[in-house]
């Protein structure tokens, strides 16, 4: 029963964004014709310490660079002109490790200056999370922070996290729960876990290492990286588009150049939607060419949108990516 609970309360933790976009969506179209994105990512940086297998990273052509100040900025400015009354959800992570930021706490406290009802979270390898670092962020305002570790041995994770130390990280994530405790604080801890072939073995072992640590556990099925016709999982693609995919709906991401992404699987900027130093967030967000793709996936016709059309997330059995 405490289990039951206890998911719950973890997943209404992560969904009540989700949930409360609908009500924000329909709320806008209806009075001013807009979308409004209830998720902000940034990507505060692009540059990593891995090269995780199961990441597009190595794939990427972009210049590598950290969120210039001014557009953090002006990109935070503009969410409060639309946060206020609901909050939004700022996530500071996508191609890259957040930890390398050196401007990551100041964004941290400059969101929570600017949006009040708005919760930050971030994804981390937890390579550098050192002691400082741990006690940086937890005596942050940060909301939520996810652990990625995809393994519970130093031969699995190795094998996908490449570049990482498998003893290095379990030890940091150690140190960053009994700090908490000890510092009593609230922040919201979830481990994350992305299957493929090589660690599907170790879902059970993994469930009982952190299960009674982290707030939340997230076991999900691998992304094909928009590699085309493939499924991570050795299947092939279908031709028929299966689901909608709800992401151009509700997320808007950033670049750290203030391109904006189609979505978290855009790693490349293969669509162009326009930079926020030279349109306004809400203008790019409307534009022509994201309202194309939203109208194909209301349509479920994604065949001729790029990159939809390869995508795992709609095409395929992937397509159900959490487990
Ligand atoms: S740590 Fe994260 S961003 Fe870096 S390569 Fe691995 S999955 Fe990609
Ligand atoms: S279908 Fe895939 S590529 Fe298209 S917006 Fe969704 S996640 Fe991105």
């Amino acid at each position: 029963m405490k289990g039951i609970i206890a998911r719950f309360k973890a997943n209404l933790f992560f969904a009540l964004p989700v949930n409360r976009y609908i009500v924000n969506i329909l709320k806008h179209r209806l009075f001013s014709g807009l979308y409004i994105p209830q998720v902000i990512q940034l990507e505060v940086t692009n540059y990593c310490n891995a090269k995780c297998i199961l990441c597009p990273y190595t794939k990427i052509t972009r210049p590598k660079g950290y969120m210039p100040w001014h557009i953090f900025e002006k990109i935070i400015n503009e969410c409060s002109q639309f946060e206020k009354g609901r909050g939004l959800k700022l996530i500071l992570h996508k191609d890259g490790e957040p930890l390398m930021d050196p401007l990551l706490f100041k964004r941290i406290d400059y969101i929570k200056e600017k949006l009040k009802k708005s919760t930050v979270h971030f994804n981390t390898n937890a390579m550098l999370l050192n002691e400082d670092k741990a006690i940086n962020i937890l005596n942050s305002p940060l909301d939520s922070i996810t652990f990625s570790v995809d393994g519970t041995s130093k031969e699995t994770y190795e094998k996908i996290r490449e570049g990482l130390k498998y003893d290095a990280v379990v030890k940091n994530i150690n140190n960053f729960f009994n700090k908490k405790k000890e510092l009593n604080k609230k922040i919201h801890i979830t481990m994350q876990m992305v299957l493929n072939k090589d660690n599907m073995h170790e879902i059970g072992k993994y469930k009982k290492l952190w299960g009674d640590k982290a707030d939340r556990i997230f076991i999900k099925n691998a992304h094909n990286f928009l590699v085309q016709k493939t499924s991570f999982h050795g299947g092939v693609l279908g031709e028929k588009q299966l689901s909608r995919c709800m992401q151009t709906f509700n997320l808007m991401l950033f670049y750290w150049n203030g391109d904006v992404a189609l979505c978290c699987w855009d790693y490349d900027n293969l669509v162009g939607l326009g930079n926020i130093e030279k349109d306004s967030l809400l203008g790019i967000y409307n534009n022509d060419k994201f309202n194309k793709v939203r109208n194909a996936m209301k349509n479920k016709n994604c065949k001729d949108i790029v990159p939809c059309n390869i995508c795992s997330q709609i095409y395929g059995k992937d397509g159900r990516q959490w487990a």
